[in-house]
């Protein structure tokens, strides 16, 4: 079953070089299909269902030919994990050319001291926060309010600010920044998207996470509203296939938060898929990867049997 889905299996685990969502190494198993390299990615914690999803993308991107493309480069923001103050500088640095910093949030005060010092670093940029759902309504709220009056017109958008639809319809009347849903779409796929725009003004984009690139398509159609295509920590291969899905809209895209292979030790692509001058080259691209980024035998089987669940999963729905 391996070698009829997924020709050319590598499991690799490639260091990160600050923690990011809680992991210091990422785990990713790569493949080859009739169309390109692919890649096939749920972080560990995810079931086999929500995992199925990541590999309908994977699968289709190994075996289809892109959509057609509207860019040749797709413009990226600089990402920032949860990091110390005296970090900043030293991240942004592996950003070269962004004009946009996404920022991850956990507390206020600690926040405003990674966006002060963004600022310090150049007044010219735009910021993102990203608080992955991490405050309730009355809470984001009175931060969002802080951050505003703090800082003034600095902010292109909030990510996901509260976990729940009826908490970002609270507070989107009562802040000046705008929304942009993340976790609300991603990890409520089959719902009503219909009204989305009582809810965020923009609509994050992930390419495994939403099953491809016909899913986020039609998703994007049912939203309705502008859209940021971005990442979910993927090698260089994932991020090629995201960088597709970004240049695959009509429209200028919005800066994306594709050049996450910057939190990596290194890419398994060589050239690396980095950002030059602020944006990132939409093309095919093969792995040339280190043996130290091979994942032990143990790790290896447990992907191996993952996918297997995951691959038997997919069949038994589409029978
Ligand atoms: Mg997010």
């Amino acid at each position: 079953m391996l070698e009829e889905y997924c020709p050319d299996l590598q499991v690799l685990s490639i260091p990160l070089r600050n923690k990011f969502r809680g992991i210091t190494i990422r785990e990713v198993a790569i493949f080859r299909g009739r169309a390109s390299w692919s890649e096939f990615s749920p972080f560990l914690e995810y079931d086999d269902v929500e995992a199925s999803t990541w590999m309908e993308a994977a699968l289709e991107a190994a075996n289809t030919p892109w959509p057609d493309l509207y860019q040749d480069r797709v413009p990226v923001n600089a990402t920032l994990p949860i990091v110390e103050v005296e970090q900043v500088a030293g991240i942004l640095e592996r950003f070269p050319g962004t004009t946009t910093v996404k920022i991850k949030v956990d507390d206020f005060e600690s926040g405003a001291r990674v966006v002060e010092e963004v600022l310090n670093i150049n007044p010219e940029l735009k910021i993102r926060l990203d608080v992955n759902g991490g405050w309730d309504s009355d809470l984001a709220i009175s931060n969002l309010l802080e951050y505003h009056l703090r800082f003034g017109s600095v902010f292109d958008y909030v990510e996901q600010p509260c976990r729940t639809l009826a908490e970002l319809k609270l507070i989107k009347a009562e802040i000046p920044i705008r929304i942009a849903a993340d976790e609300s779409i991603r990890k409520n796929l089959g719902s009503d998207f219909s009204n989305f725009s009582d809810y965020a003004d923009l609509a994050i984009l992930k390419w495994q996470p939403l099953g491809g690139f016909k899913k986020a398509h039609e998703i994007a159609a049912e939203i309705g509203l502008p859209v940021v295509v971005s990442s979910a920590l993927e090698t260089g291969i994932g991020i090629s296939h995201g960088l597709a899905l970004a240049a695959s809209f009509n429209a200028e895209p919005l800066a994306c938060g594709l050049g996450t292979v910057a939190l990596f030790e290194e890419d398994i692509c060589d050239p690396a898929v980095l950002p030059q001058d602020g944006y990132i080259e939409v093309k095919r691209r093969e792995p040339a990867i280190s043996e130290r980024y091979l994942a032990t035998p143990d790790r290896a089987t447990y992907w191996k049997q993952r996918i297997v669940r995951v691959l038997e999963l997919i069949e038994r729905r589409s029978a």
